[in-house]
């Protein structure tokens, strides 16, 4: 039974009421954005496990390698933010468990525990670790944190030998910088091609072209059966009966969803906390939104889990609304990017399952969009340096029924989603007008 179950005192007792976000990311921190911009006068509890405040992830694969970064940029808001909005952030101060009868929260930093009324989960990912690699080596990296970031931006020396165990786009963006900072890099997947659970063939063959280009030796195919150390020290990587001389590796085979609390706390989970459109969890009051959740696309007609800055940013509003009892639904066309070289890959939709595929632009100029149908209709597009092709395609698919995230509140800070009225949903001031994509 929600504790809010009498809708004539809702605004009361809403005021009274301390929710709690589990995770200080990019999903925990847009919600307790979200919770303050929509009014919510009651407490928020922000707990997150990192030393951290919320931080955006895509910069660490990409400018925090770079020289001469400034980390500063990569923090979502300045730390008076959540001062002056009475958000109570405390870093450093995991979960450990969930007490739903008792509306507690167990936690590692203190002994007392934080009461809750509403919850959300937002969690995020945790990398997933091959078989063969069982304790942390100085030498053997991972990526998820600013963190782990700062570790192996220290060993991207000139000269340096650095294997990449896994063709994904974390992977590749890594390589990039590597090889832009003068250590000789290898990249090794498993699968025929790169990127080949998230893109089509011609985007995996463009990608290796390029980083061959730039002087990354790239085998796919590559089974990697383990690390080879000798007194301590990482000396390479088994594949097949050969050791590839590496003196760093980065394991980048990608990232499951952190769902123990939840799995824990006895909420149903099937890889990801599973929720309905208004990410609720299997108790009314506990939501969860980001890279932890399983959720409904009606657009794609199927439960999806997706690792992105928009499904994270999207959810957590959607989220914070349905917290404060507004009636929202989450129905995005999924969006990414992806930046190596100077080349900016921007993807919206979905590539599963096309039938036909058109490409616009000029491929040689590495100007170019490749866009997917299924019978007939548009379903994604991966666009590199072509932003108008992408956000058009983006928009035609939008136009398709999806439902504004937060229509009474001031906009997100991240990039903004085009959005347009269902037939489910009121219809907004100034419908942006369908963009139209035709097959030739
Ligand atoms: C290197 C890298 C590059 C990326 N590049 C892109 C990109 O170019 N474009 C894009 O769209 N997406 C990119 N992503 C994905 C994107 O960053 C994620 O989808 C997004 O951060 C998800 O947000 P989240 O809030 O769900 O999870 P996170 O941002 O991971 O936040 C979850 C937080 O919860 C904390 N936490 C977990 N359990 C507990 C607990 N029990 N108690 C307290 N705190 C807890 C974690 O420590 C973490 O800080 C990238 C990700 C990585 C790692």
């Amino acid at each position: 039974m929600s504790t809010f179950a009498h809708p004539a005192d809702e605004a009361t007792r809403l005021a009274s009421a301390c929710f709690v976000i589990v995770g200080a990311g990019q999903a925990g921190g847009q919600a307790a954005s979200t919770l303050r911009e929509q009014g919510f006068r009651g407490r928020i509890v922000l707990l997150g496990g990192e030393e951290h405040r919320p931080y955006m992830r895509p910069p660490l694969s990409k400018q925090v390698l770079a020289d001469g970064h400034e980390l500063d940029r990569v923090y979502l808001r300045p730390l008076t933010y959540y001062a002056d909005r009475s958000i109570e952030l405390r870093t450093g101060c995991r979960v450990v468990s969930i007490d739903r009868p008792a509306r507690l929260l167990r936690l590692a930093c203190r002994s007392s525990p934080q009461p809750y009324d509403r919850l959300l989960l937002a969690t995020g990912a945790r990398p997933r670790l091959p078989t063969f690699f069982d304790a942390p080596h100085p030498q053997v990296h991972v990526l998820r944190t600013l963190d782990d970031a700062l570790r192996l931006r220290e060993q991207l020396r000139p000269g340096a030998r650095l294997v990449v165990v896994g063709g994904g786009y974390v992977g590749l963006e890594v390589a990039a910088a590597a090889a832009q900072r003068g250590l000789a890099v290898t990249v090794l997947e498993r699968a025929p091609r790169l990127l080949e659970r998230v893109t089509t063939p011609e985007i995996s063959a463009f990608f290796e072209t390029e980083h061959r280009a730039h002087g990354v030796e790239v085998r796919c195919g590559a089974q990697v059966q383990g690390l080879s150390f000798a007194d301590g020290r990482l000396q390479g990587v088994w594949v097949g009966s050969d050791v590839l001389p590496a003196d760093l590796v980065l394991l980048g085979i990608g990232a499951l969803p952190d769902d123990a609390l939840a799995r824990e706390a006895r909420l149903e989970c099937d890889d990801g906390i599973v929720v309905d459109e208004a990410c609720r969890t299997s108790d009314p009051d506990i939501f969860a939104a980001g890279d932890c959740t399983r959720h409904p696309n009606a657009l794609f007609g199927r439960r999806l889990r997706l690792e992105s800055v928009q499904n994270a940013v999207d959810q957590a509003t959607v989220a914070a609304m349905a917290m404060l009892g507004k009636a929202t639904r989450y129905v995005r066309v999924p969006w990414f990017w992806s930046q190596q070289y100077g080349l900016k890959l921007q993807s919206a939709g979905l590539s599963e399952g096309c039938d036909e595929a058109i490409e616009r632009g000029d491929h040689a100029a590495k100007r170019f969009a490749r866009l997917y149908f299924r019978a007939g209709q548009l379903i994604g597009v991966d666009a590199i340096n072509l932003p108008g092709e992408y956000l058009a395609a983006r928009k035609a698919m939008a136009a398709r029924g999806e439902l504004p995230t937060a229509p009474a509140a001031p906009a997100a800070p991240a990039a903004p989603v085009a959005s347009v009225a269902s037939g489910a949903a009121p219809a907004p001031a100034n419908p942006p007008a369908p963009a139209t994509i035709a097959k030739p």
